[in-house]
C-alpha cells in the first residue's frame, strides 16, 4: 500500500479532468481524493504500486479529449488512510491559469438535443463536460459553478443528481442546466410560447428580417443569405457597402452546394473550435450577389451552439452571420447594449439569459497547401496559451492599433486576447482596458514590462504613457514585431531573412514603413531591404483612396497618366500636385500594401476602397483569372540597406493598360511581388549566408501570392516559414512585442 501525490499542470479545468480522474481511481480500487487548485489538478492516491503506475499511465496516454497536459509531477508520500475517493473542494494557490476555450456540441449532446425521449430534446443550452461554453462565462478561477454566469441558475434535482453522479456524463460539469432550471431563449418583442420558438425564428428569417441572435461570445446578425433584399437592408444598416459578410451553413451537404472543400477544410469545419473558414466559391445559386461582392471566397461555418441547430431544423437555407457590432468596434455581448446599438439595424432580437462575461468573436481561417492559416484567431482557440521557446519577465504587450489583439507572458507561455478591433476609438479602448484587467486576472499574470508601438500618436502609446512612473515601458516597432511574432509562432532560433510586407506601420525614421525585410533572429534584428520611398498625399484618406496613392507615385515620378485611368479630377489632381510640390500633408512611404492599392486603382479595379484591404484583395481575385508566367523589370539598388524600385514594373503597366487584358497585368503584377522577393532573400543570402525565409505581415494572406512565391523560394532551396499559430496579419504583433521581455537582455 502506497500514497501518491500528483499534481498536473496544463488545460485541465473545465474539461471533465476531475470526473475523469474519479472513475479511473475507483476503476482501479484507489482511494484519495483529487482538486482543482489555480492551474493545475492535484491528486492523492493510494493503492498497490502496480495500480498506481496504471493510474498514472492512464493519466498520461488517455486523458479527456478536451484537456492538454503540459507537466505531471509525482511523488510517494506519508499519509493518513483514505477509505474512499473524493472530489474535494478546490484550492486557491500560486501560478497561472489555464482556460478552456469555447467548444462546440458534442455528438453524444446532440443526439440528446434530437431524442424525443431525452428530458433536455429541444433544449437551446444543452452541454456537459466534453462540450459548450467556457471562457465565455468564467468570472475567476479556479472554475467552479459559482465563478461562472451559470451561478444564477439554481440546478434542479435531476441536474444535481448528474451533476454529483461520478458515472454521468455530466458530473461537475460547470454549465450543466436544462428547460427546468437552467437558461432561456425568446424572442424579444414576440411572446411565442417555447415550444414554437424555433418555427418562429425561422418564419421570420423566411420573411425576410434581420435578427440579432445573442450567441456564444456575443451578439450575431442574421438573416436569409439567399434572400438579395435582406441582404442589402443589412449592408445598408450597417453601413457596410461591400465587406463580405459571413455565413452559417446547415451541413456539409449544403456547404458544398456552393463551394469547394478538401479533406483539411472539412475537417477544421467540423472541429471543435468549428471556425469560419474561407472556401473557393463553386457556385452562387441562388445566394444573393451581395454577400461577398468581388470576392472568389466565402467565409462559412457550421452551427455550433445547440440552437444554432434547431435554427436549422425550421429554415433550410444559408444564414449570414455577421457580428453584432458598430464597423469595428468589439462586439456586443449583453441584451441592453444590443438592444441599444443595434436597434436600427435589425428587426428583432433573438436574447438569452445566459451571461456572456467574456465576449469573443468567431475565429477566421483558411487553408492553403493543406496547412491551416488563421485570419482571426478567437472562439475556439483563444484564451489558450501559445508555449514559447524564450523566457520572458512579466510583460503586457498593448499589440497594434488595427485588428488589435493585446497579449499577456510570463515565463514560456504567453496568452493572447481574442479580437479586439480598431483601437481608433474610445470606446474600443474602454474594452481593450477591461479585457486587460480581466487578462492579468484570470491568468494570475502581474506585468512588470510593458510594451507599446513605436507609434507617437496611438491610443496604445498613450495608454503605455500613462505607466511610465510604474514599470519599464518598451516601445517596438510594427514590422520588427510581425518577424519577431514569426520567430516566436514557429519557434525558429536561427537567423532569418524576414520580409514583414503589409499596409502601413510607423518607421524608425519616422516615414510610413510597410515593405520591410530583416535580417537577424529574437535577439537582434535589422533591416536590410525596403521598397523605395513614395509620397502619399494626404494620410489616411488617400488610404481609403488607391486612385490618389497612384497618381501621387506617377506625379512625383514625373509619369502621365496618359490614358486617364484613374478616375480623379483635374481639382483633385491639383490638389495632390501641389501636396507633393510644397511637401506639404505629404507622408514618405515603402508599404507593399499600397503598391498592391496602386496597381489596382492604376487597372480599374478598385479606386476607393469601403474596407481595409479592399483594393488589394480584388485585385488578387482579378489575377486569378489569368495564369501568364510573365514577370515585369523591377530594379534592386544595392547599398548598406536594399532599395527595392518598382518604377519599372509601374511604367510597362500604364504601357500593357492600352492594349493587355487586366487579368494578365494583375497576375504578372503578383509574380513580379513573388520574384522581388525571390530576388531579394538570394541577394541577401549570399551576404549572409542564411538561408530561412520567413514571410509575415497582412500581404501575404494573399493567397495567390503565396501559391506563386513558396515553389519559387523552395526551388531556390530555401527554408521558408509562415505563420501557423496566430494570423500574418497586425492580429499576430501582440505575441511578437512579447519578445522585448526576454530575460537576460
Ligand atoms: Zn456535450
Ligand atoms: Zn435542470
Ligand atoms: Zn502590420
Amino acid at each position: 500500500m502506497k500514497s501518491c501525490k500528483i499534481k498536473i499542470s496544463g488545460r485541465v479545468q473545465g474539461v471533465g479532468f476531475r470526473p475523469f480522474v474519479y472513475r479511473l481511481a475507483k476503476s482501479l480500487d484507489l482511494t484519495g481524493w483529487v482538486l482543482n487548485s489555480t492551474g493545475s489538478v492535484e491528486i492523492l492516491i493510494q493503492g498497490s504500486e502496480a495500480n498506481i503506475r496504471n493510474f498514472i499511465d492512464a493519466l498520461s496516454h488517455d486523458p479527456p479529449p478536451l484537456s492538454h497536459i503540459e507537466n505531471i509531477f509525482e511523488e510517494i508520500v506519508e499519509e493518513s488512510t483514505y477509505t474512499d475517493f473524493s472530489i474535494i473542494k478546490s484550492r486557491e494557490d500560486k501560478g497561472f491559469n489555464f482556460i478552456s476555450p469555447d467548444i462546440a456540441i458534442c455528438d453524444d449532446c446532440l443526439r440528446e438535443l434530437r431524442d424525443p425521449h431525452d428530458r433536455r430534446f429541444g433544449y437551446p443550452f444543452i452541454n456537459c463536460t466534453n462540450c459548450g461554453p467556457r471562457y465565455t462565462i468564467i468570472e475567476d478561477l479556479p472554475y467552479d459553478r459559482e465563478k461562472t454566469t451559470m451561478k444564477v441558475f439554481k440546478m434542479c434535482e435531476a441536474c444535481n443528481e448528474e451533476y454529483h453522479n461520478p458515472i454521468s456524463r455530466r458530473f461537475h460539469a460547470q454549465p450543466d442546466a436544462c428547460s427546468v432550471c437552467g437558461p432561456h431563449l425568446w424572442i424579444d418583442s414576440l411572446n411565442i410560447p417555447e415550444s414554437n420558438l424555433f418555427k418562429e425564428i425561422g418564419k421570420l428569417l423566411y420573411e425576410g428580417q434581420i435578427l440579432a441572435i445573442k450567441g456564444i461570445g456575443g451578439f450575431h446578425i442574421a438573416c436569409d443569405a439567399t434572400n438579395e433584399s435582406a441582404v442589402e437592408r443589412l449592408r445598408n444598416n450597417k453601413k457596410r457597402r461591400s465587406k463580405p459578410f459571413a455565413l452559417m451553413m446547415k451541413d456539409l451537404d449544403m456547404i458544398r452546394r456552393y463551394c469547394y472543400v478538401n479533406n483539411t477544410e472539412e475537417k477544421i469545419l467540423r472541429g471543435k473550435e468549428r471556425p469560419i473558414v474561407l472556401l473557393r466559391i463553386k457556385d452562387y445559386l441562388d445566394l444573393s450577389p451581395s454577400i461577398a461582392p468581388g470576392n472568389l471566397y466565402l467565409g462559412v461555418m457550421l452551427p455550433y451552439a445547440p440552437y444554432h441547430y434547431l435554427i436549422f431544423d425550421d429554415f433550410d437555407r444559408p444564414i449570414v452571420m455577421t457580428s453584432g457590432n458598430l464597423s469595428e468596434e468589439p462586439i456586443i455581448k449583453d441584451n441592453v447594449e444590443a438592444k441599444d446599438k443595434l436597434k436600427n439595424i435589425v428587426d428583432n432580437f433573438v436574447l438569452h439569459n445566459r451571461n456572456i462575461r467574456n465576449r469573443i468573436d468567431d475565429s477566421v481561417v483558411f487553408v492553403e497547401d493543406n496547412d491551416l492559416t488563421f485570419v482571426r484567431r478567437a472562439r475556439g482557440y483563444a484564451p489558450d496559451p501559445l508555449k514559447v521557446s524564450i523566457e520572458v519577465d512579466p510583460v503586457l504587450a498593448l499589440g497594434p492599433e488595427l485588428k488589435n489583439t493585446f497579449a499577456i507572458g510570463s515565463g514560456n507561455y504567453v496568452f493572447m486576447s481574442p479580437h479586439i478591433g480598431d483601437l481608433k476609438d474610445l470606446e474600443t479602448l474602454d474594452v481593450f482596458e477591461e479585457t486587460i484587467e480581466d487578462f492579468i486576472h484570470l491568468f494570475r499574470i502581474n506585468p512588470e514590462i510593458l510594451v507599446h508601438d513605436l507609434h507617437p500618436q496611438y491610443l496604445s502609446t498613450e495608454f503605455a504613457e500613462k505607466f511610465k512612473s510604474f514599470m519599464k515601458v518598451v516601445p517596438v516597432q510594427h514590422h520588427r514585431a510581425h518577424i519577431l511574432s514569426l520567430l516566436l509562432d514557429r519557434d525558429i532560433g536561427d537567423p532569418i531573412i524576414g520580409f514583414s510586407f503589409d499596409g502601413t506601420g510607423f518607421g524608425e525614421d519616422g516615414n510610413i514603413w510597410g515593405g520591410e525585410v530583416f535580417v537577424g533572429n529574437l535577439r537582434e534584428l535589422h533591416r536590410a531591404a525596403h521598397f523605395k520611398y513614395f509620397p502619399m498625399a494626404g494620410g489616411d484618406y488617400s488610404i481609403e483612396n488607391p486612385k490618389r496613392i497612384a497618381y501621387s507615385y506617377l506625379f512625383s515620378n514625373e509619369i502621365e497618366d496618359n490614358g486617364n485611368y484613374l478616375p480623379i479630377s483635374p481639382l483633385e489632381k491639383d490638389i495632390i500636385k501641389s501636396m507633393i510640390q510644397n511637401k506639404k500633408n505629404i507622408f514618405y512611404t515603402s508599404s507593399c500594401g499600397r503598391i498592391f492599392d496602386m496597381v489596382s486603382a492604376i487597372l480599374g479595379v478598385r479606386s476607393v476602397v469601403d474596407y481595409e484591404g479592399q483594393a488589394a484583395v480584388e485585385l488578387e481575385m482579378c489575377a486569378m483569372d489569368s495564369d501568364t508566367s510573365a514577370v515585369y523589370p523591377f530594379e534592386i539598388q544595392k547599398g548598406s540597406s536594399l532599395e527595392i524600385d518598382i518604377l519599372p514594373m509601374i511604367k510597362k503597366i500604364l504601357e500593357d493598360r492600352q492594349h493587355i487584358n487586366r487579368s494578365i497585368i494583375a497576375r504578372q503584377f503578383h509574380n513580379t511581388i513573388a520574384y522581388i522577393i525571390l530576388s531579394t532573400a538570394e541577394i541577401l543570402r549570399e551576404k549572409y549566408h542564411i538561408n530561412k525565409v520567413g514571410l509575415s505581415g497582412g500581404v501575404f494572406q494573399n493567397r495567390l501570392l503565396l501559391n506563386i512565391l513558396s515553389p519559387l523560394l523552395k526551388e531556390s532551396k530555401f527554408e521558408v516559414y509562415t505563420h501557423r499559430r496566430i494570423p500574418p496579419n497586425d492580429g499576430g504583433i501582440s505575441l511578437g512585442q512579447i519578445a522585448l521581455a526576454m530575460k537576460g537582455v
